[in-house]
């Protein structure tokens, strides 16, 4: 089967040019000017932009958190994804206390066949919980199985890593060749300031963002970059929210640290004044590190068009709304986390190169190429090229769409986007070669693999079009 993808705006982290692209089975075979070649089929891109498949290296999709179960599991959240513009989700394989590294990765494994098969691309990072000789023995097994990088935090009882075990985690994989992201904030004054809030008597959703506050990010960040400089490794921090995390990161590149840095849409286009709507309704924006300032928002806007943000990635972990009220007498219960996965690209696209935030290159690189070279995914996925994965999204600039989780494919019930109008969206996906969206629905489930990663190949860079 070939497919001729004609006239297109074709997108690279480093420019748009008018080319045609021809597929063949589930590559992409040539890209050239003009391409007279006959094929089964042929699409007229003309005035649309053709961008690689997106990439989400960011998502929890079929977790148990505190009681209870992300809304998406494996089968509805990739094919979320795909509807949305991502053909390639890297989820967090999880080691908890007392397991293996191998056996957290036979569980996720099972996991994401578990509901049916993925309709997306897919693989995994493997989160360390628990660090000892027996483990470090098994990061190069991992990579050994395509699992290139990995995930730690600085929070939660049942994840966190002391900073002697972060110092040897990340000297470890230094030596491997890979290396970890890291959830950033404070754990200890963290604790301290809930059981201030639970004094007062502050038990709703607007206690969440005041006993996590941006200089207790700011401050693992600190700590965690300045134990990756005596360790001389990379490092990347996940989901950063704010102007002082921020900070942190560029002072150690200015110092000729390398770090990477991902932020995420919900601290793009939602602010902490959430947290302050009438009854139990700020609950439905309860995610940690939680929602921050429009100030935040503006500034994370200019680092991503200047290139100090690498990747913008979803942290889609959803609940439905009646899932929330596990935390109605106790903020703290509730399931934090947002949804994100089908509607990243579109956000993107209409609100960042839409509206002249950033530009298209810029869109590439972060959802992109960037996470491509940083998850040994580069360049079979990530760039539109000869050889390549055909997992190609048109995007037409004039498309517009509200936002609604009732016309959604993922089985979360609510969105925070819900009622944006968007203009600049998804209309077609390919991945590997099959037309999966057309006209922006799904028409194509269950093709999705998972792909074994090469490491890391990545250089931090910062550009401005
Ligand atoms: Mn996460």
């Amino acid at each position: 089967m070939r497919t001729l993808i004609r006239n297109g705006n074709v997108v690279s982290g480093s420019g748009v040019e008018r080319k045609d692209i021809l597929i063949d089975g589930e590559r992409i075979l040539k890209i050239a000017d003009a391409i007279g070649e006959g094929a089964d089929q042929v699409i007229d891109a003309d005035g649309k932009y053709v961008f690689p498949g997106f990439i989400d290296a960011h998502t929890h999709l079929g977790l148990h958190v505190g009681g209870t179960v992300t809304s998406d599991n494996w089968a509805t959240g990739t094919a979320a994804a795909l509807a949305g513009g991502t053909t390639m989700v890297i989820d967090f394989g999880t080691q908890y206390h007392g397991e293996t590294l191998k056996e957290g990765l036979a569980n996720w494994h099972a996991m994401a066949t578990a509901d049916g098969p993925c309709s997306a691309d897919y693989s995994f990072h493997m989160s360390i919980s628990e660090w000892n000789d027996s483990v470090r023995d098994e990061v190069d097994d991992m990579i050994a199985e395509g699992i290139s990088t990995f995930k730690i935090y600085m929070t939660y009882p049942a994840m966190m890593l002391g900073d002697g075990e972060i110092y040897e985690v990340l000297k470890k994989l230094k030596e491997a060749g890979s290396f970890t992201g890291c959830h950033c904030e404070n754990a200890g004054v963290i604790d301290a300031l809930i059981a201030e809030q639970k004094a007062a008597g502050n038990l709703g959703p607007a206690a969440h963002p005041a006993s996590r506050p941006p200089e207790m990010e700011a401050e693992a960040v600190h700590r965690l970059l300045a134990i990756a400089k005596e360790a001389d490794s990379p490092v990347m921090v996940v989901h950063t929210t704010n102007e002082l995390a921020l900070n942190e990161i560029k002072a150690a590149r200015a110092a000729g640290q390398e770090v990477y840095c991902e932020t995420c849409p919900q601290y793009l286009f939602l602010d902490k004044s959430m947290y302050e709507k009438p009854g139990f309704e700020g609950a439905r924006y309860v995610c940690a590190p939680p929602l921050r300032t429009k100030h935040d928002q503006e500034v994370l806007w200019e680092a991503i068009r200047t290139g100090v943000v690498d990747t913008v990635m979803t942290d889609h972990c959803d609940f439905n709304l009646a899932q929330r009220d596990l935390g109605r007498e106790d903020f703290t219960k509730i399931p934090g986390g947002l949804p994100g996965i089908e509607t990243r690209v579109n956000l993107i696209f209409s609100e960042g190169v839409g509206k002249g935030r950033i530009s298209p290159e810029c869109a590439c690189r972060v959802m992109a190429e960037n996470p491509a070279r940083l998850y040994g995914l580069y360049p079979r996925k990530g760039v539109l090229a000869e050889g390549s994965d055909a997992d190609i999204v048109i995007i037409d600039p004039e498309r517009e769409m509200t936002v609604s989780s009732a016309d959604w494919v993922t089985n979360c019930d609510n969105t925070p986007y819900e009622g944006m109008r968007l203009k600049g969206t998804v209309e077609k996906v390919f991945l590997r070669g099959t037309l999966a969206v057309d006209d922006g629905r799904l028409i194509h489930r269950g093709l999705g693999r998972f792909v074994r990663r090469a490491l890391p190949d990545y250089k931090h860079t910062e550009f401005e079009d």
